[in-house]
């Protein structure tokens, strides 16, 4: 056991989960067990990683970025990043709405069972047409405006702010490449150290990381819907499906083309980050694991990585993306709306914005799918649809975000010979 590698521990500690989970159900004092005995282990273990990710971010990209030395290089990374990001997430909302419109999955959904959807779980879709229109009220300008922040102290305090911290490490690195050496030595140093104590922390996480998946599965089994309703939806959720995994397919080939590594490499490297991905939802929570693989398993230069990974996380949501175009035009299927070819167009550029809008948290993709109904004229209450399957949904998605990630982290190193060559 004790030299299994850390992909299987975590599977195994995902299958126990279910299976307690599953065996819990079937008493009636099994929930309440897991809800009160179980289930707090996981939140121990996903607030410890979240609790790590905002120092980290800090660490690795100030680190990063004064490693870089000039501006010029820094230039060329971050070019290459966003455009890349761009073209691998454009091309997911694509795969999205050729699948949804060839298998139609909402066709399928009877009257009576869309009524059913409807009115179950109304309020719940309302809620997030709440917080979608929270974020909504504001201007055009305003998600640029979010990203300063105005106080960088106020902006660590809140997980969902990101984008700030990065912006506000980003400038804090560039001031360090500006100075003299002499003179940002000792903080330098000062950043290089706090990043190796945040990364032995990592490693200290990880070890707990089989049995925080483990206590994680089993309350999401005991807490999930009747089968009945994935029978239902069944359709919409293997066409979701069958698309990320193709977005998979399509990184692994992207990196064997670009990079020469063998799918089976890349995949061994990046799966503890997968697995981690699909326990907790969270692009977020899953970016120090993910570094680590990148770095350690995968041979990605620290100074590559540091920099495309928070930001991947943070921006890139190639699953998330494709889960709009699918859930949009799914839901117009349902109410029996076409769709002209401009509305579907015009999804892609709201799809593509919305994803990189959404935060890295779990559910934040379906928020941001209320702005994409409401450009394309879909009715918002749709929502309610595809609630009673969002959650699981979302663990598969986010797993494909994780994936883009690291494949774009590749791709980039691969571009600035950054990309260890020992394969
Ligand atoms: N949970 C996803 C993530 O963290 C975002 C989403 O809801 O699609 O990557």
């Amino acid at each position: 056991m004790k030299n299994l590698a850390l992909h299987w521990k975590i599977i195994i500690g995902m299958g126990l989960g279910v299976i307690i989970g599953g065996l819990a159900s079937l008493v009636p004092w099994g929930s309440d067990f897991v809800s009160n005995w179980i289930k707090p282990f996981g939140t121990i273990f996903i607030n410890s990683l979240k609790l790590i990710a905002m120092p980290l971010i800090l660490a690795s990209l100030i680190k990063g970025v004064s490693d870089l030395k000039d501006i010029s290089k820094l230039s060329t990374i971050g070019g290459r990043t966003i455009t890349i990001y761009l073209c691998t997430t454009v091309l997911a909302v694509l795969i999205g709405l050729v699948l949804v419109n060839t298998i139609s999955p909402g066709n399928s959904i009877k009257e009576s069972t869309r009524n059913e959807l409807m009115s179950a779980y109304e309020s719940d879709a309302a809620e997030k047409q709440t917080a979608a229109a929270k974020q909504q009220e504001s201007g055009p300008l305003q998600a640029l405006v979010d990203i300063v922040p105005s106080n960088i102290f106020d902006a660590t305090t809140n997980n969902r702010n990101m984008l700030q911290v990065i912006f506000f490490a980003l400038f804090f690195g560039i001031g360090i490449i500006l100075i003299p050496e002499e003179k940002s030595r000792p903080v330098k140093a000062f950043f290089d150290s706090f990043n190796s104590v945040i990364l032995k922390l990592i490693d200290i996480i990880m070890l707990a990381s089989p049995y925080g998946v483990f206590a994680l599965l089993a309350a999401l089994v005991v807490e999930s819907p009747s089968l009945d309703l994935f029978k239902a939806l069944g359709a919409y959720s293997l066409t979701l499906v069958f698309g990320l995994a193709l977005m998979i397919l399509i990184y692994i080939i992207i990196v064997k083309v670009f990079t020469g590594i063998s799918p089976k490499y890349f995949m061994n490297g990046i799966a503890p980050a997968q697995l981690l991905a699909f326990s907790t939802s969270s692009s977020a929570a899953t970016l120090p694991v993910t570094m680590e693989r990148v770095e350690k398993h995968l041979g990605v230069d620290k100074e590559v990585s540091s920099f495309v990974l928070p930001i991947g996380a943070t921006i890139n949501m190639d699953g998330t993306s494709l889960y709009q175009a699918v859930a949009a035009v799914f839901i117009a299927q349902a109410f029996g709306l076409g769709l002209s070819i401009e509305v579907q167009l015009g999804i892609i550029i709201t799809a593509t914005l919305a994803s990189i809008g959404a935060a890295a948290v779990p559910g934040a993709g379906m928020v941001m799918l209320v702005i994409v109904l409401g450009q394309a004229g879909i009715p918002e209450a749709g929502l309610a649809l595809i609630f009673a399957v969002d959650r699981p949904l979302d663990m598969c998605r986010t797993i494909t975000n994780v994936t883009g990630d690291a494949a774009v982290s590749m791709l980039v190193a691969k571009s600035v010979g950054k990309l260890k060559k020992e394969y």
